[in-house]
């Protein structure tokens, strides 16, 4: 099973220090949650974890199976078995969805180990199938004039195809009407397995009924602050974050 480690890791975006020494241990079979006010760096956590080179690394350390991954390329740190669902997932015109799919699935499998266009073909009809997307997305260009509830299911597409040992879901709810979140986290609960952890970063509790976590944090200012279970989200959805910072004397 994978076991992936950030310690005391820092970092600045534009010179200006964002993460501030955060600690997670995420191993397979488990799900975290990030929950934290907007600005908190949960995305930059995010980025950061793929290697986006915006973000600069200035302390600590990001390991995968032991091997260090701040040492990696970004296609190095997919091909390990990182993966990113983003929070506003980008428009490529002149890729269609299938093009993009493919590349990326090979590029993981490695070279010499391609999928067959066949074998593709059936599994991502599949899989579309499976998260309800008009097959005419396979041969769209990647996001372009998708609605924000289609790129979302179509990064959930992305992660079933590419079979990710940690995945980490950046506010995948946000956009969905509750149809859509049922189905992407019919989507997400089905990959879960031993060999396989997740980061889920979410603003609201709501997504958090639909794929329970073994363990909640809380982030602020670049940090986590407090770690808990399932319990700790209802709380935060019913009181907000304040308790929190008068326990631990934040002020901002
Ligand atoms: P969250 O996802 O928790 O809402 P973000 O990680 O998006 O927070 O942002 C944290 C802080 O980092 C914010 O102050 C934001 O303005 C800044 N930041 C993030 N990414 C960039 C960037 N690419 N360029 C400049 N500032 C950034
Ligand atoms: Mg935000
Ligand atoms: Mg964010």
């Amino acid at each position: 099973a994978p076991e992936f480690i950030i310690d005391g890791l820092k970092a600045t975006v534009e010179g200006k220090e964002i993460l501030k020494g955060l600690n997670i241990k995420i191993k397979g079979g488990e799900v975290h949650a990030i929950m934290g006010p907007n600005g908190t760096g949960k995305s930059t956590l995010a980025s950061t974890i793929m290697g986006h080179p915006k973000y600069e690394v200035t302390e600590g350390s990001i390991s995968l199976n032991g091997e260090d991954v701040l040492e990696m390329a970004v296609d190095e740190r997919a091909r390990a078995g990182l993966f990113l669902a983003m929070q506003y997932p980008s428009e490529i015109t002149g890729v269609t969805n299938a093009d993009f799919l493919r590349s990326a699935i090979n590029a993981r499998r490695g070279e010499g180990n391609e999928i067959s266009l066949i074998k593709f073909i059936r599994q991502m009809e599949g899989k579309m199938k499976e998260l309800e997307m008009n097959p005419e997305f396979m041969h769209r260009y990647l996001n372009e004039g998708f609605s924000g509830g289609e790129k979302k299911r179509n990064e959930i597409l992305q992660m079933m195809l590419l079979d990710p040992s940690i995945v980490i879901l950046d506010e995948i709810d946000s956009g969905l009407d509750i149809d859509a979140l049922r189905i992407v986290a019919t989507g997400v609960n089905a990959m879960r397995s031993e060999d396989r952890g997740f980061l889920i970063i979410t603003h609201y509790q709501r997504l958090l009924n639909y794929i329970k976590p073994d363990f909640v944090h809380v982030m602020m200012q670049g940090r986590i602050v407090k770690s808990g279970g399932p319990e700790l989200a209802e709380r935060l959805e019913n009181e907000g974050y304040d308790w929190i910072k008068e326990e631990l004397g934040i002020v901002d």
